[in-house]
């Protein structure tokens, strides 16, 4: 029997169960139910309500490096010791984490880290186009501003390292300008005058409402007829007809099932495919500013405080840090409100956080820094997850690979897609 045909068989419930509805599960709901598949998607929450909530809103195209290379570990030390730093670690679960930092050391080496680099670039390069066909699927391209993001830096001796991070780059083929001081100064006259100058990224954009982004694509998946359940799925198995998860409220029947439930991913896929996989969370955070409106017109990071600045429909948002403390260790909010001391300086007139709102997310994080997006177990099983920092950026691609690989017969793809070899379970 072809894939195709599994798809379409009369008996099942739904053709595609889709664990997740985050960005990246949503996504790929929708792309599955306008190729004509019964999908019903399962949450234990809200659509939306995960990483894909809070996250910074970056269409991050330029970022084709891991956060990660042999340089962090000279600086990781000191940068462990701050517990306000850009980058913490909860000792209590280091135990836990050893593994993975394991890996994520091994995958520093050469060869590796080149492989992740092409594989995020590969992904990365086709993110915006996904993205521009997806939001014309939904008549919603306004969501989405492509224009562009910039990289500021403040210090002279950060100058060398934004000439070699432009540099690198360059090799790397993203699109990039260095801007002057005057140049930022034109662009974004609100930031501070001791700016020196930043990195311009033209390919890339921001989202004015991530949450939003999600709740317009449930909205369109609705319309093409994707059911939602508010479950928990707590496991499941293979049978003849496809698969059997058992949720809190009983079973759900289908004859496929795509895992996508970001940094929650690991315990599903292992009872479904058998495989473990190395999946931790780089929790993150960020402050909303509801006063702070229209105080930059793209999204601004700084190299040196280690942040991003999003302009957003109800906002300024900031964000970024990483944290390693695990998904039921509870928030470390502090972390979120040191986002507001971080900016002090960057602009002519501080930022106010005046009925500002903190969060916390979990990036789900593989130690090679790339997702996985396979299909396995004779085509019952996709998955979908491991999107670390890139989740948002990334979601529409994924969404067409997934589309692509559930009815790899039709080949109806009229654009070109990554290569999949890199993305597989079977890596691990
Ligand atoms: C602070 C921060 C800033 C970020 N900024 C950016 C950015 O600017 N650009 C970018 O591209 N990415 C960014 N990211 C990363 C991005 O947000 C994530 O990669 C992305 O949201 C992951 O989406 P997802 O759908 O895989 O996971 P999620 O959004 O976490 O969704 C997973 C869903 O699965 C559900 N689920 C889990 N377990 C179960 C279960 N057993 N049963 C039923 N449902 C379950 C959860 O309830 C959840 O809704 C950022 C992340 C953070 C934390």
């Amino acid at each position: 029997m072809s894939n195709d045909s599994l798809f379409n068989s009369p008996n099942a419930v739904s053709d595609v169960a889709v664990i997740g509805a985050g960005i990246i599960g949503v996504a790929c709901a929708l792309r599955l139910a306008r190729q004509g598949r019964r999908v019903v998607v399962i949450d234990q929450q809200e659509p939306g309500r995960g990483a894909s909530f809070g996250n910074a809103g970056h269409l991050a195209t330029e970022q084709v490096f891991p956060i990660a290379d042999l340089s962090i570990l000279k600086r990781l030390p000191a940068m462990l010791m701050d517990p306000m730093g850009p980058l913490r670690l909860d000792w209590k679960y280091m135990p836990r984490a050893l593994p993975w930092f394991a890996r994520l050391l091994l995958n520093l080496r050469p060869a590796p880290f080149q492989r992740t680099v092409a594989g995020i670039r590969a992904l990365n390069e086709s993110s915006l186009g996904a993205w521009h066909r997806l939001l014309e699927t939904i008549d919603r391209p306004g969501l989405l501003k492509e224009d562009g993001s910039l990289l500021v830096f403040e210090r002279a001796d950060s100058q060398q390292a934004i000439e070699a991070l432009q540099a690198r780059m360059r090799q790397q083929q993203v699109p990039v300008d260095f801007w002057r001081a005057k140049a930022v100064r034109d662009a974004a006259p609100q930031l501070s005058e001791q700016l020196r100058g930043g990195l311009f990224f033209p390919r890339t954009g921001h989202f004015l409402d991530p949450f939003q982004v999600v709740g317009e694509l449930v909205h369109a998946a609705k319309s093409s007829g994707v059911q939602f359940l508010k479950q928990r799925v707590e496991g499941g198995q293979l049978n003849e007809s496809g698969v059997s998860l058992i949720t809190d409220q009983g079973r759900v029947s289908s004859r496929h099932v795509l895992v996508a439930c970001g940094a929650h991913s690991a315990k599903l896929t292992a009872a479904l495919t058998g495989k473990k996989v190395p999946l931790d969370t780089e929790r993150g955070y960020h402050l909303m500013l509801p006063h702070e409106h229209e105080r930059l017109p793209f999204a601004v990071t700084s190299l040196e405080r280690k942040f991003i600045m999003t302009p957003m429909a109800d906002g300024l948002r900031l964000a970024g840090t990483v944290e390693f403390a695990g998904l039921d260790c509870p928030p470390t909010m502090e972390r979120a409100w040191q986002l507001h001391r971080l900016s002090k300086g960057l602009f002519k007139r501080d930022l106010s956080a005046e009925a500002a709102t903190p969060w916390m997310g979990f990036r789900p994080s593989l130690p090679d820094s790339l997702p996985i997006i396979d299909r396995v177990c004779d085509g019952r099983v996709l998955l979908a997850f491991g999107h670390q920092h890139l989740g948002l950026t990334q979601a529409a691609v994924t969404a067409e690979m997934i589309a692509q690989m559930a009815s790899p017969l039709t080949g109806t793809q009229p654009h070109s897609l990554p290569a999949t070899a890199p993305y597989r379970l079977d890596r691990f």
